[in-house]
């Protein structure tokens, strides 16, 4: 007999019909000699209507308000479903957010989970009932109770942390699609299913735009060590496992706030490479990393900033022992990427740096923490220590800097961050954890797993910033002041020397929706931070790869950088981590650039998906 938490999408429980349909699977399940607890969202696209009357009469409703109005679609759910089971014979018992006791923060719209009561969902579980909990909704105890909602797609969320609470001996997430699939079938319909992926790609490929699961509540999973598996609510296809490490042991309290940062990592063994204004034109990343991987020169970081005129700067890190060879290639299709009609002879230009450090923190935590990484930047910026390059991925932020600095950097962070020295690893290997583990032996996966396409980001752009410790600190906290999230962030290799100071530009993504108030603000303080212009361009796209077999392997990023420029698609800024990457580029392009890499990497099916209505 197990205890298992099984969450339902609203497509799941859009009818009647389908509401009669999960109750039924429910039952089985309970006669099976299994105590379930159900979390449920609203039916169908119910939230979207409740949005959509709300700003027929505000354009900007207030935030407590549209907690109060959304958290009503799941309170429908949970009393139909409940009702659906008792004609059923099986004793059942709905309940809201607040009357469990799952208690967030006061932020309302997006707040995060800080405990769980149990006691009243143990007391109807041990009675025999089947518990249907409302998702997507909790309270804060904060001064006065409040109705409180996690953001958009949370009962997944929801779902995984009432699973931790309950150490449950495993959480189930019933959707549309058989699984996690390579990418949305609802853009390549030859997608296929995956019968298991890793906590860390999973988080990555949530993050990153595949809708099929909340990533908080990846984050929570990996955490708390909760085994999870994504499954079609219409068959009884097992889906797919999202698979984790066992974690070390973690209170409950402070569930999704406790430790944002789990490691600081660092790395002595590094050089960089950059290649200075080159053309702004589909085909150049293609080429130079083509040729890169022919030479079987792996590659740690890349990143190409948002082009200045009509020109790029793409800069690369790899291990020193192979420096030589990476920058000997690099020379070599230096001419080649010149533009043929007008070369200039300031074109291509290689520049190489040899004492370099990467330093970077890692943690599920931050995601959609805005502050987490300004505070990395606050602390280098205190120890005086200048930042040369920043990546950035959901679950980690690295920063190149001068290797001369590097204890230092690592010092003053794990202070920071209050890790110990030599902890683990956040992205660390160890025993898949399912419920029969003997069912998945850790096996050598591809090295792209699957591809996913964000269309909600904006970028940002702010001219000649003062090349200073400080600087990115100032920004990223300034940001993070706003509640204002960044996703990728870049900085130009090139260095230009203004009014006697030297500066860069740097480029960052954030969501479309805080676009236009994020270049106000940063705009309005130019002048006293001594940055010129702020650009915002809000028609892009970001399509990704992810995949934990990348790691090593020469030529991916070549690729997927192929795939592209064999389309004409131009790639605007490239940023990499470990088990990513990402490119931005045009709006109108980016269905098609995620379609033409899913087939580069081979991983259409044969098989088509249609996602019911
Ligand atoms: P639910 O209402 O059940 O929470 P969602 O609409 O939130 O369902 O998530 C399921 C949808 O996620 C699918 O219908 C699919 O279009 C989309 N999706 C995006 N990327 C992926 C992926 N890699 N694998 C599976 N589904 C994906
Ligand atoms: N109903 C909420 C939404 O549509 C939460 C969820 O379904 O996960 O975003
Ligand atoms: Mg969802």
């Amino acid at each position: 007999m197990a205890l298992i938490v099984q969450k339902y999408g609203g497509t799941s429980v859009g009818s009647v019909e389908r509401i009669q349909a999960v109750a039924q699977r429910v039952y089985k399940t309970v006669k099976a000699g299994n105590s379930l607890v159900v979390v449920v969202s609203a039916m169908g696209k119910t939230t979207d209507g409740l949005v959509k009357l709300a700003n027929e009469i505000s354009s900007n409703p207030n935030r407590r308000e549209m907690d109060m109005l959304l958290s009503t679609g799941e309170q429908v759910t949970i009393a139909l479903l409940s009702m659906a089971l008792q004609e059923l014979g099986q004793p059942a018992i709905s309940m809201t957010g607040a009357q469990v006791g799952i208690v967030t923060e006061a932020e309302h719209s997006r707040a995060r989970i800080l405990h769980i009561e149990t006691t009243r969902l143990t007391r109807y579980i041990n009675a025999g009932k089947v518990v249907v909990v409302a998702g997507f909704q909790g309270t804060s105890n904060a001064g006065e109770m409040e109705i409180t909602t996690l953001g958009r797609g949370g009962s997944d969320t929801s779902a995984v942390a009432i699973a931790a609470a309950l150490q449950a001996n495993f959480c189930e997430i019933y959707t549309d699609v058989p699984g996690i699939l390579t990418t949305d079938p609802r853009l390549v319909a030859e997608a296929q299913l995956m019968d298991d992926i890793t906590c860390d790609e999973m988080l990555e490929l949530a993050s990153l735009g595949a809708k099929v699961l909340h990533p908080r509540a990846v984050e929570i999973a990996r955490n708390y060590g909760v085994p999870l598996v994504v499954r079609s609510s219409w068959t009884d296809a097992p889906g797919t496992w999202v698979t984790s490490a066992k974690p070390q042991g973690r209170s409950l309290i402070n569930l999704e706030i406790a430790r944002p940062v789990d490691a600081v990592e660092f790395d002595t063994d590094q050089a960089k490479v950059a290649l200075l204004r080159v053309p702004d034109k589909p085909g150049v990343a293609a080429r130079l990393f083509g040729e890169i991987s022919r030479q079987k020169v792996d590659v740690d970081l890349i990143i190409q900033s948002v082009h200045e005129g009509n020109s790029n700067d793409i800069a690369f890190t790899v291990t020193t022992p192979i420096l030589k060879r990476a920058e000997a290639v690099t020379a070599a299709i230096a001419p080649a990427l010149r533009s043929q009609s007008n070369p200039k002879s300031d074109e291509a230009e290689v520049m190489v740096e040899h004492n370099i450090a990467k330093v970077s923190i890692a943690g599920a935590g931050m995601i959609g923490r805005p502050g987490v990484a300004a505070k990395m930047f606050a602390t280098l910026a205190e120890a005086g220590v200048n930042i040369q390059m920043i990546s950035t991925s959901e679950v980690k932020v690295s920063c190149v800097v001068d290797a001369a600095e590097c204890d230092r950097a690592v010092n003053a962070l794990r202070s920071a961050f209050e890790i110990e020295a030599g902890g683990q690893g956040a992205g660390s290997r160890g025993e898949l954890l399912t419920p029969n583990s003997s069912l998945l032996t850790p096996h050598s996966p591809p090295p792209v797993r699957g591809v996913a396409l964000d269309l909600n980001q904006a970028r940002l752009a702010i001219r000649q910033l003062p090349d200073q410790p400080g600087m990115a600190a100032k920004l990223f906290g300034l940001l993070a002041q706003h509640n204002i999230s960044v996703d990728m962030i870049i900085q130009s290799q090139r260095c230009r020397v203004i009014d006697g100071i030297p500066r860069r530009d740097i480029a960052f993504t954030v969501s479309r929706i805080d676009g236009e108030s994020a270049k106000k603000m940063l705009t309005q303080v130019a002048a006293e931070l001594g940055w010129s212009e702020v650009v915002l361009d809000s028609a892009i796209a970001k399509v990704s790869i992810v995949g934990a077999g990348m790691v090593g392997q020469p030529g991916v990023a070549a690729k997927m950088f192929e795939a592209l420029a064999e389309h004409q698609i131009n790639i605007q800024m490239i940023a990499t981590s470990e088990i990513k990457i990402s490119c931005v580029v045009a709006q109108e392009q980016g269905v098609k650039a995620l379609q033409v890499i899913h087939a580069a990497f081979g991983l259409a099916g044969s098989e088509k998906f249609v996602v019911p209505a």
